[in-house]
């Protein structure tokens, strides 16, 4: 991972203005709405969405996928997916209600929350979802109260080192563990049907996955032991895209991932998931929004626009550095970008190289597609961004 802060302004500043240039010249279907009348509005390319999801689906062939509703649940994005096939993955009965008015079957969708509302159990059994991950005996005990029968896969706990939005304290098991919860699954009338790990958001580190495999590859054997039968692994989420540096590519870490599951599991599993958010997502989308102040604190630079932490970009809170770009000539700076809100804490990022902007330039934002406006609130009276699906 190229770390931006010790690399000279112009170097950051030209993989941003590369990056705007080419994700335009890639979309020209785009072109006539990136200069809108009224911002903060997220742009959304449908077509890439389209392209990126049969690319995962190439690479990563004898996958299923199931996208991540969280990370944008915009009503054409699930509509394009749905149309092409693609399972979904959801929390809530909110989430559910979504995919289920595009016509997708309880079958297509799961649940990898281990933690869920009871409401949203009964929900998803109603609807046919049967399908739930669980990493703790009490979610056993719920699901098999309110959805009998249902199919269960165990959350291992893997790191998540070198992933830029860490995922794995809050949730799963290790192996020992996870084979006494899926018995107990088995004694309750569950079918124990498989595993999943997930190697932390935007993960940039191949050993992640090769350690989340390893330990897939333990307990598929000690499950046999033990007489439990399982037969599907899922891969979470974790594949990264471009943001103020090249991610890994999925083509490399389908790869990868094919190789280590040739190597260590004893016997293929017979069902393999995977379940993109921000894979797909994530540089799909483009974020435009105005300069509305400057300021000089100090020996800093103060830009200040018309979203925030709080309206979509809440992610640059916890270590997600988006590239910027705004078309001006001239000798760059280092900013400070705060956000619109009166909040000290709603700063947008650090040390961005940009030329002098004036009040009223647009600022363009890349790989803002995923977990934003899915985010965003009305916090202080401003308003989410528009989204527009193109
Ligand atoms: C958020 C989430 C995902 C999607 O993760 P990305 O890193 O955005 O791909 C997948 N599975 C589960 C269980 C999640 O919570």
């Amino acid at each position: 991972m190229l770390k931006e802060t010790i690399e000279p302004l112009s170097i950051q500043y030209e993989f941003a203005k590369r990056y705007f240039k080419d994700f335009l010249t890639e979309r020209k279907h785009l072109s006539p709405y990136i200069k809108p009348e009224k911002t903060p509005l997220l742009i959304i390319d449908l077509q890439g969405i389209k392209s990126r999801y049969l690319g995962v689906k190439y690479h990563f062939s004898q996958f299923k996928v199931y996208y991540a509703v969280k990370a944008n649940d915009h009503k054409d994005i699930l509509k394009t997916l749905a149309e092409l096939g693609c399972g979904f993955e959801i929390a809530s009965s909110q989430e559910l209600q979504k995919v289920l008015e595009l016509g997708v079957k309880g079958d297509r969708v799961i649940s990898s929350n281990p933690i869920k509302p009871l409401e949203f159990i009964d929900n998803c059994y109603r609807s046919g979802v049967n399908r739930f991950v669980v990493d703790s005996f009490t979610e056993v005990d719920k699901i098999s109260k309110i959805a009998p029968r249902s199919r269960v896969y165990v959350r291992l706990v893997v790191p998540n080192e070198g992933s830029d939005w860490p995922l794995s304290k809050k949730f799963g098991v290790d192996v020992d563990t996870a084979l006494d919860i899926l018995e107990y699954a088995q004694d309750k009338g569950l079918v124990p049907y498989g595993l999943t790990f997930h190697v932390g958001s935007q993960c940039n580190n191949f050993r992640n996955w090769l350690i989340g495999i390893k330990k897939t590859s333990e307990l598929w054997q000690r499950a046999k032991q033990r007489g439990l039968r399982l037969q599907m692994l899922n891969l979470g989420g974790g594949i990264p895209v471009k943001y103020t540096y090249e991610a890994l590519r999925i083509e490399d870490i389908a790869y990868y991932v094919k190789g280590l599951l040739q190597k260590f599991m004893p016997s293929f599993p017979h069902e393999l998931q995977i379940e993109p958010g921000r894979g797909i997502m994530g540089d799909q989308g483009i974020m435009v929004c105005r300069v509305i102040g400057k300021a000089k604190r100090g020996d800093e630079n103060w830009l200040y626009i018309d979203t925030g932490v709080f309206n979509g970009l809440a992610e640059a809170l916890g270590g997600i550095r988006y590239p910027f770009y705004l078309d001006r000539e001239g000798n760059l700076k280092e900013w400070t970008i705060g956000g619109i809100s009166c909040d000290s804490m709603d700063v947008v990022a650090r040390r961005v190289p940009l030329p002098e902007p004036e009040v009223g330039d647009y600022l363009y934002i890349l790989s803002a597609g995923a977990y934003t406006t899915v985010y965003a609130s009305e916090f202080n009276g401003f308003p989410k961004p528009e989204v527009l699906c193109v």
